[in-house]
């Protein structure tokens, strides 16, 4: 599995459509201080479903829209589709190539799709589980996470660990199930009643 495209327009800094092809071989981007090398990672952890203005250096979610600046107005809507080789499955789906796409519009208007379905965002969310991707991930460390983590608490840090090891899915899945099994057995005690009152 490997990122090999991230396209951006509109979003924070990057207006017009800009495409990223990431082909064999690049391995890092560089540019002068301000030059939107933290928006690209940032934009690639909001396609993964991150749901925290404040992680992505913002007040609101609006602030992820292109602003303006002096020369030019600002956007009403930012779209970033992250383009990945699945043909090892390693991102859970079958299909060998998927394409991720999240775009918001300033009426607050929201969007997430997979090659070109729209989709919940607990699609993204189960996609990206336990493949080392997603909007948590280490895959993307941000500016200050490396103190931030060395000065969370235990519990925290245990919940990294555990996701780094896979276990994490395990928990979410055991989580569900117990959801699922409360309901079930909700719903016997029920018949049980009705059972009872009919004898
Ligand atoms: P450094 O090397 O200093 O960390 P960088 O290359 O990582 O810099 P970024 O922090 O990604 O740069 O980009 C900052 C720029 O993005 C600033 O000029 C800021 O004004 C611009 N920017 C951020 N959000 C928006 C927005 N919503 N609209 C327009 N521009 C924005």
């Amino acid at each position: 599995m490997g990122l090999t495209r991230l396209q951006l327009k509109g979003f924070k800094s990057f207006a017009d459509t800009t495409t990223i092809e990431f082909s064999p071989g690049i391995t890092g981007i560089v540019g002068p201080n301000g030059s939107g090398k933290s928006n690209l990672s940032e934009s690639m952890r909001w396609v993964m479903g991150e749901q925290s203005a404040k992680g992505l250096r913002g007040n609101q979610m609006a602030d992820v829209i292109f602003a303006g600046t002096e020369l030019r107005p600002a956007v009403n809507m930012a779209e970033v589709t992250m383009v990945f080789d699945n043909h090892d499955h390693a991102l859970k789906s079958n299909l060998p190539q998927l394409v991720v796409k999240r775009s918001l519009y300033v009426d607050g208007t929201s969007e997430y799709a997979i090659n070109g379905k729209v989709c919940r965002l607990k699609d993204i969310t189960d996609l990206f589980m336990d493949s080392g991707l997603g909007k948590g991930s280490f895959a993307i460390i941000g500016q200050g996470r490396v103190d931030e983590i060395l000065n969370s608490k235990p519990e925290t840090r245990r919940d990294l660990i555990e996701e780094v090891a896979g276990v994490y899915k395990y928990k979410v899945q055991k989580k569900q199930a117990e959801g699922q099994l409360a309901t079930t057995m909700d719903n016997l005690n029920r018949v049980f009643d009705i059972t009872h009152e009919i004898k």
